[in-house]
């Protein structure tokens, strides 16, 4: 095995492999890159893993191109592949398809580039984890959990998204009927069909999570807590579009959500129709986020997040209306809440939540729990040694709200000190804490583009 590349990208999620699928674009020099991915398989990550058809993206095809200068990259891939003959192209573009088929998408993005004759690419791809990275004079060392360490001039870290390692609030149950990592396939297997099921979080990744259990025929009761016991909204159905505002709002946290409240009010008349306030305003939020004083960051992350997520983070109107009904029908009982207390009995779990509309604890019993909280950027809450050893040595620091990496708003990661270090550089949703939108493919893809030219430089 070489041990010398030029650059190393750390994690093979679509970020990864759009950033590599970049470099090979736009190589004009020779460069040795090295993809090093573990965990899942390369280029789908945790998001496009799936098996589950029914599991939809929440971004309508015409934003999901892994490309910004060929929007219609998706489109064209789907229609070019006879066994999605049956998507017509007159309305593809608007509308949701299964994460499965993007994680195929990105499948042969990767054996493209893997088979690709690009005579300025050499590239290699190492199925390991990296658990540690050090620097060495003007290279870092890069170390693997499985073969000898390698050494790189530059690193893109593309770690993606981490699961969480406890359930919020009850921090020492260890039980097999307590699923923290709700990605973790074993959440939905092997249901009882009598007794119900616990969900903590109320958000996409519960979506998903009732999607497989409805699709087992599962037809008893989905107990679901969450902070503010609300579901995303829906899509429009109808996709429109307001005008962007002439300027960046104004960057004091309070006159941003007067002047969004207001230009919903005043634009529309139906709650469906946010979110094209919303995606007017997207072009800016990384530019407000950055310019927010900290201060306002954490008011905005105590008093508004909730909403803003419930607009944002939106589900294709179909999921929604299934969700919705299930909750109407009483199969899924929603409380706004927190959770106090697990315990595990012989058969099943007790479990006391604190119930929000009546100010009491409620205790029912459960087969399982199951962690849809999303996924951890605080990195001392999770399982990645590789983070956890950068973080104790000081490679790496948690920006000021600990949602991901400290760095500049373009990549550059800053270590402990408050360096910026040169050559160590990420993107994705890492980037969280820095620039607030960062882990969604119209993001990721801007960040992919800017970052190979900064690589390649
Ligand atoms: C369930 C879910 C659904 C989503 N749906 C959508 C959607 O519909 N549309 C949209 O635009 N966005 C969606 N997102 C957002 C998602 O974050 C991005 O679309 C994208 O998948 C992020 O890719 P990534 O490469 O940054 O991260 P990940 O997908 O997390 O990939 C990171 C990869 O790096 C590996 N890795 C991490 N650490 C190491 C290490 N130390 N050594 C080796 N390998 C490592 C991981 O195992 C993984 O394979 C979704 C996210 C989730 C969680």
């Amino acid at each position: 095995m070489n041990t010398e590349y030029d650059l190393a990208i750390v994690g093979g999620g679509a970020a990864g492999l759009i950033l590599l699928a970049n470099i090979f674009e736009k190589a004009t020099q020779p460069i040795s890159v090295v993809m090093i991915n573990a965990g899942y398989p390369a280029g789908k990550g945790i998001a496009y893993s799936t098996n589950n058809s029914n599991h939809l993206l929440n971004v309508r095809v015409s934003r999901m191109s892994a490309f910004t200068h060929d929007a219609n990259h998706f489109t064209k891939w789907i229609l070019s592949k006879p066994e999605y003959s049956d998507y017509h192209k007159d309305n593809l573009a608007e509308r949701f398809v299964p994460r499965k088929m993007y994680g195929e998408y990105l499948e042969d993005l990767f054996q493209s580039l893997v088979n690709s004759d690009n005579k300025n690419v050499s590239f290699s791809f190492i199925n390991d984890e990296v658990i540690d990275l050090k620097k060495q004079g003007n290279s870092f060392e890069v170390v693997l959990k499985n073969a000898p360490f390698i050494n790189c001039k530059k690193v893109v870290l593309c770690t993606g998204n981490q699961p969480p390692i406890s359930l919020p609030g009850v921090s020492s149950i260890q039980s097999e009927k307590v699923f923290i990592n709700p990605w973790d396939e074993k959440a939905v297997e092997n249901i009882d069909q009598d007794k119900s099921v616990f969900i903590v979080g109320a958000g996409l990744t519960m979506v998903d999570t009732v999607i497989s259990l409805i699709d087992q025929g599962f037809k008893n009761k989905i107990i679901v807590v969450s902070k503010h016991g609300a579901i995303p909204m829906a899509h429009p159905v109808v996709r429109v579009t307001v005008p962007h505002p002439e300027k960046a709002p104004a960057s004091d946290i309070h006159e941003i959500y007067i002047d969004l409240k207001s230009r919903i009010r005043s634009a529309i008349d139906h709650t469906e129709w946010h979110e094209p306030v919303l995606e007017a305003v997207r072009p800016f939020t990384q530019k407000i986020w950055q310019e927010l004083p900290i201060e306002q960051k954490n008011r905005f992350l105590r008093h508004i997040n909730h909403r803003w997520a419930k607009l944002r983070h939106r589900l294709p109107h179909e999921v929604h209306d299934m969700i919705q009904s299930l909750i109407d029908s009483n199969q899924i009982e929603l409380y706004a809440g927190k959770l106090l207390n697990v315990q595990e009995n012989q058969n099943d779990l007790t479990i006391d939540f604190f119930d929000k509309s009546n100010e009491k604890k409620v205790t029912v019993n459960a087969q399982r729990i199951i962690n849809c909280i999303g996924p951890e950027g605080d990195f001392d809450k999770v399982d990645n040694p590789l983070l956890r050893n950068m973080l104790s040595h000081g490679l790496i620091s948690k920006d000021p709200l600990s949602l991901g990496f400290n760095a500049t708003g373009d990549g550059r990661i800053i270590d402990k000190s408050g360096n910026v270090i040169e050559n160590l550089l990420t993107i994705g949703s890492g980037l969280r804490g820095i620039l607030w939108e960062s882990t969604a493919i119209p993001e990721i893809r801007v960040q992919a583009h800017e970052m190979a030219n900064k690589v390649l430089a």
